[in-house]
């Protein structure tokens, strides 16, 4: 059904009010000994002017127009947009929890400090790891956290020719960027055929200027290193160390874990693999875990445990100092416990089970349309590549927009860099395979459409509140409030 639109824009009218105020019954204390002169309009703020029907249908009207996994299916690759159980909410604002302040005595906040000490077992089991610290709030700044420990472990002992982070070609673009921030030179490692890391390649830039190789396993191309022991070996006989990007947990949980193939320090996703919500800037979480000689460069501090009773422990002398205030994102920490304790070691199992059978029946339907660069089984996620479309007249990013058209967000596109026109398909294990095969069927008919008229195809969409934007000028010059006059150029 389509729904009337009012027929003007600027709804605003004067003197219609959307509440009302009982008269105050107290003495009213003179403006000037109220704000300081300084301090006061000059003339009264021009706001809206609207009733409370009015403004509440205009902010429902808004609401519909994000897309979110709570509205549809959102394949974007490597991002893990899973379902997010509402129970995570309902733990999250108990008021034990959402009520907390974080400078409380201790002894206040033994519940609290109990669930972080629980969760860091949790993760702890989940990937090899000795320690976490549960600071950092995102993914990158895991990575950051990750390197700068990686960093303060060489220059303690007097290591200090390591200026080289060694990346695959298939990595997350934070990979490079964070290797940058910490100071160190980025060196890329190509892929062999099979678009795994080329080991002899590895080997040949493996020498003792590497502080360390950077690597997510299963990679972004969704298929698993087979020959990472060998190149932790390779790594480490080099005196470097292995960083493990875990933003692609969510393929291997319960099966194998980063601590096991040889990795030194970890970064978790909690906002994709442990189900928090997430998109556009947070708050999320990414804990860092280090196995035993990385601990002592932690951050500070880390929540111990003696007789029944939690505290803060602040006593190290190598720590590398806080990198979040307070104790991390613990809100998000809540949720990500939650989702753990209730799908239990099992449950987690069976999670990254569905979410690999999911990515192989879609690779298996969508290959027999779409060109499959890397035809072998994948983990929770696959790339194809719209090349040949793109030949036709319509490539990766017009056929996202054709998606959009038909009710669905897109897979991520143009990444991993190594596949071009790349489409990067991550289904996870929360969807049924209705909608599966609803994406299918989409996809076919956007195939056929590009068959039939590219060039109709490239003019998309047709059926989406905003066409083509300017991606560029929207990041660097946002307008975000509605102005009574033309954009700034
Ligand atoms: C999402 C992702 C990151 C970055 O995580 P943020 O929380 O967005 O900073 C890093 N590596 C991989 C492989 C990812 O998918």
């Amino acid at each position: 059904m389509r729904k009337p639109k009012a027929l003007i824009f600027e709804i605003s009218r004067p003197g219609r009010q959307g509440y009302s105020l009982p008269d105050c019954d107290v003495p009213e204390k003179p403006l000037d000994q109220l704000l300081p002169e300084p301090l006061r309009r000059s003339a009264a703020p021009e706001l809206p002017e609207l009733s409370e029907t009015e403004v509440t249908r205009h902010f429902t009207e808004l609401s519909t127009r994000n897309y979110g996994v709570d509205t549809g299916f959102y394949p974007l690759g490597s991002c893990t947009m899973k379902y997010n159980p509402k129970v995570n909410e309902e733990t999250a604002a108990l008021p034990g929890f959402a009520c907390l302040h974080p400078c409380q005595p201790e002894e206040t906040v033994q519940g609290a400090l109990e669930l972080l000490y629980n969760l860091e077992q949790g993760l702890k089991a989940l990937t090899g790891m000795e320690r976490f610290t549960l600071q950092p709030a995102a993914g990158a700044h895991g990575e950051l956290t990750g390197l700068m420990i990686i960093q303060a472990y060489h220059r303690h002992r007097d290591d200090h020719k390591r200026n080289k982070v060694l990346i695959p070609l298939s990595a997350h673009g934070t990979n490079p960027a964070t290797v940058s921030m910490a100071g160190y030179e980025v060196v890329q490692v190509p892929c062999d055929e099979r678009g795994l890391v080329d080991l002899d390649a590895l080997k040949t830039v493996a020498d003792d200027t590497i502080a360390a190789l950077m690597l997510t396993n299963p990679s972004t191309l969704g298929l698993f290193e087979e020959e990472i022991v060998e190149m932790a070996e390779a790594v480490h006989e080099a005196g470097g160390l292995l960083y493990y990007d875990g933003a692609n947990m969510n393929a291997i949980m319960g099966y194998t874990r980063p601590g096991d193939m040889g990795f030194d320090v970890v970064h978790l996703n909690i906002h994709k693999t442990f189900s928090t919500p997430h998109g556009g800037g947070g708050p999320g979480s990414g804990p860092v875990g280090v196995t035993g000689r990385l601990v002592p460069y932690l951050p500070v501090p880390l929540v111990d445990r003696q007789g029944d009773k939690y505290y803060f422990n602040y006593d190290s002398s190598r720590s590398i100092g806080k990198v979040h205030a307070f104790y991390g994102n613990f809100g998000v920490v809540v949720k990500a416990y939650t989702y753990l304790r209730m799908l239990g070691g099992d449950g987690l199992k069976q999670a990254s089970e569905d979410a690999v059978l999911n990515a192989n029946y879609l690779m298996n339907r969508l290959k027999k349309t779409y060109h499959l660069p890397y035809d072998r089984t994948c983990k929770h996620e696959f790339v194809l590549s719209a090349r040949p479309e793109k030949k036709k007249g319509a490539g990766a990013g017009d056929i996202a927009k054709a998606l959009l058209d038909r009710g669905f967000h897109p897979p991520t596109v143009y990444f991993p860099l190594i596949i071009e026109e790349a489409l990067m398909v991550e289904p996870t294990e929360t969807e049924s395979k209705e909608t599966l095969d609803a994406f299918v069927w989409a996809m076919e008919e956007i195939a056929r459409d590009i068959d039939e008229d590219a060039e109709k195809v490239a003019r998309g969409p047709y059926h989406t509140v905003v066409g083509r934007l300017d991606e560029v000028r929207a990041a660097r010059s946002p307008v975000l409030s509605w102005q009574n006059k033309p954009a700034k150029k």
